[in-house]
């Protein structure tokens, strides 16, 4: 598929899906997953008005982001975050989805200092308690966010939650666990302010169901790009 056929389909889908659950489709941020994808593929959506951007490696995603310095891009690291590996964050993302824990909070916070900028972050909750993935307990969530809110990290915003659905699950399963996600959302909200607003899940396999469920934030790639090299 053309790129152009590509993203209009995904956007198509993302808007039937917004529309089933009385939602608009403006409400849903499309984050093209770029990771081991060329330079050029991601060109060629930028001229389709693609604007954000989704990688999972520092260094390979540095490398792009050098190369397309002058676009009007927006970039979100949605990989597993070393605490070790933070320094090129502030200066290069806009977001990060996958803050695990207040160490790694604290570096992106002073990344984003030497960057004078700040970067919005995502608690990854593993909603599924799936034992491959990275990311908090449910059960852990509230405290995090207490410990984070009382250091006061003036560089970083928490915005939101992020999840990623279990690969093998079925689909009442999948749209059990964003349901999940977005519960505790809610009651982010409720309990610590308006500030918590966004809901990262939702990839090519699942991302209608996302985006029924509440998603604000969808991450494409193989539907977007095709296969990854
Ligand atoms: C790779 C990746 C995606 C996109 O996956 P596709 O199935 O290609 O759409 C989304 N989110 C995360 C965290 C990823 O690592």
């Amino acid at each position: 598929m053309n790129p152009d056929d590509a993203i209009s389909n995904v956007r198509q889908r993302i808007a039937e899906a917004a529309q089933r659950s009385g939602r608009s489709a403006d409400d849903v941020r499309l984050i093209a997953v770029s990771k081991r994808q060329p330079v050029a593929a991601i060109e060629a959506l930028i001229a389709c008005g693609q604007r954000d951007f989704g990688e999972n490696q520092v260094q390979e995603a540095i490398d792009k982001i050098e190369h397309l310095q002058d676009r009007p891009v927006e970039w979100h690291f949605i990989g597993h975050l070393q605490s070790n590996k933070t320094r090129d964050i502030g200066g290069n993302f806009s977001w990060v989805h996958t803050v695990d824990s207040v160490k790694l909070a604290r570096r992106i916070a002073t990344s984003a200092e030497q960057a004078g900028r700040v970067v919005k972050l995502l608690l990854q909750v593993n909603v599924s308690s799936d034992p491959a993935k990275h990311g908090i307990e449910q059960a852990d969530l509230f405290p995090l966010i207490d410990t984070l809110l009382e250091e006061q990290l003036k560089t970083v915003r928490l915005c939101g939650l992020m999840t990623i659905g279990r690969r093998s699950a079925t689909e009442t399963e999948t749209r059990a666990s964003f349901a999940c996600l977005r519960d505790l959302l809610e009651q982010s909200r409720r309990q610590f302010g308006d500030s918590f607003s966004e809901l990262s899940m939702g990839m090519s396999g699942d991302f209608e169901l996302a985006v029924e469920e509440g998603a604000t934030m969808v991450r494409v790639g193989t539907a977007l790009f095709g296969h990854r090299v």
